[in-house]
């Protein structure tokens, strides 16, 4: 059992997590962007911005503790994060852990050993990132679709290397809703306990069956990416949420959003005129990126609909990060 979780400021008890978002970003800076000469970070003003929207989450809704689960080449940047969280007032947990094939894994990363990688993630979490001290309270494992390919599981292998010799719990990002259940497999390969493992992005696939398969399989399944409306409606996340909780499994159910704050340059695809407008129109409302509050203001209501109650909400919210952090067993 673990009693403290490494946050950007240093370990707390597991218990003073509190309402914990699983998987959302501050900031994301695809590899490349730097080179973007109209692609500029205006850090303090960036950082005014992430305070303002981390204090709205903490005083309205009770949010304790930010899980960013920003892979390492994705312009990880944790003295920022720890700047807004000694902001805020909000306690921030970042990762170790690198990206999927298609869009990450950084060539010189790719020609280490398994082990060489482990030892970088275990580096992290023990001793601190680069210079800084800060340690990562979990590790980020990303796969792509439709299969999961070598390299990616090499650096899956070394997530489980890592994660056995720390104890810390692993938070996954799978792609167009599928691969979860492959993932558990390599992690049950690797010597992995199911319920230290988080599956990212499931709601990314509108199949029950899906979802009872990764449940089934004991670990915690993540509704991570509520308010994504072109990759899911909504409505489809709420039934099928609701359908898990019905069933039983609202104690392996995890609610982010994987919004982010503060992006550098543009977006890792084209974006049409009509939506480059409408973003345009929003930033200066302070309302694009989308706020953290959706899920609060919009999605749960929804889900209340649905028949999920503020006792359900408490438990994937309140109670789920908690035990996983703990590396409890799941109750029941
Ligand atoms: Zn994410």
């Amino acid at each position: 059992m673990a009693t403290m979780v490494n946050t950007v400021t240093g370990p707390i008890p597991v218990g003073a997590l509190g309402r914990t978002l699983m998987h959302e970003h501050l900031f994301i800076a695809f590899a490349g962007a730097e080179y973007d000469p109209l692609a500029v970070l205006d850090r303090p003003a960036f950082i005014a911005e992430a305070v303002t929207r981390l204090v709205e989450l903490r005083e309205v809704h009770g949010v304790r503790s930010f899980v960013d689960p920003c892979p390492i080449e994705l312009g990880r940047d944790v003295t920022m994060m720890k700047e807004i969280s000694e902001k805020s007032g909000v306690h921030v947990v970042c990762t170790t852990g690198f990206y999927f094939e298609e869009l990450g894994l950084p060539p010189y990363w790719r020609a280490r050993t398994v082990d060489e990688i482990a030892e970088l993630y275990v580096r992290e979490i023990t001793q601190g990132i680069g210079s800084t001290g800060i340690k990562a309270g979990a590790i980020k494992v990303a796969t792509g679709a439709p299969d999961i390919t070598e390299l990616e599981k090499k650096f899956l292998a070394a997530a489980c290397l890592a994660q056995r010799a720390t104890g810390v719990p692993i938070i996954t990002h799978t792609q167009d809703g599928v691969g979860g259940p492959e993932q558990q497999r390599l992690f049950a390969d690797g010597g992995v306990g199911a319920h230290r493992c988080l599956i990212g992005h499931c709601c990314g696939n509108a199949d029950p069956a899906y979802h009872r398969r990764v449940v089934d399989g004991g670990s915690y399944i993540g509704f991570d990416r509520i308010g994504i409306l072109r990759l899911m409606p909504d409505e489809t996340r709420a039934d099928n949420l609701a359908k898990l909780v019905r069933d039983g499994f609202a104690k392996q159910v995890m609610m982010s959003q994987d919004r982010h704050c503060g992006w550098l340059g543009k977006y890792q695809r084209q974006v049409g005129a009509a939506e480059q407008a409408e973003m345009d129109r929003l930033r200066p409302l302070g309302k694009w990126p989308p706020p953290y509050s959706y899920m609060f203001t919009d999605f749960i209501p929804m889900l209340h609909a649905r028949g999920v109650t503020q006792a359900d909400i408490a438990l994937m919210l309140d109670e789920n990060p908690r035990r996983f952090f703990a590396a409890e067993t799941l109750p029941g």
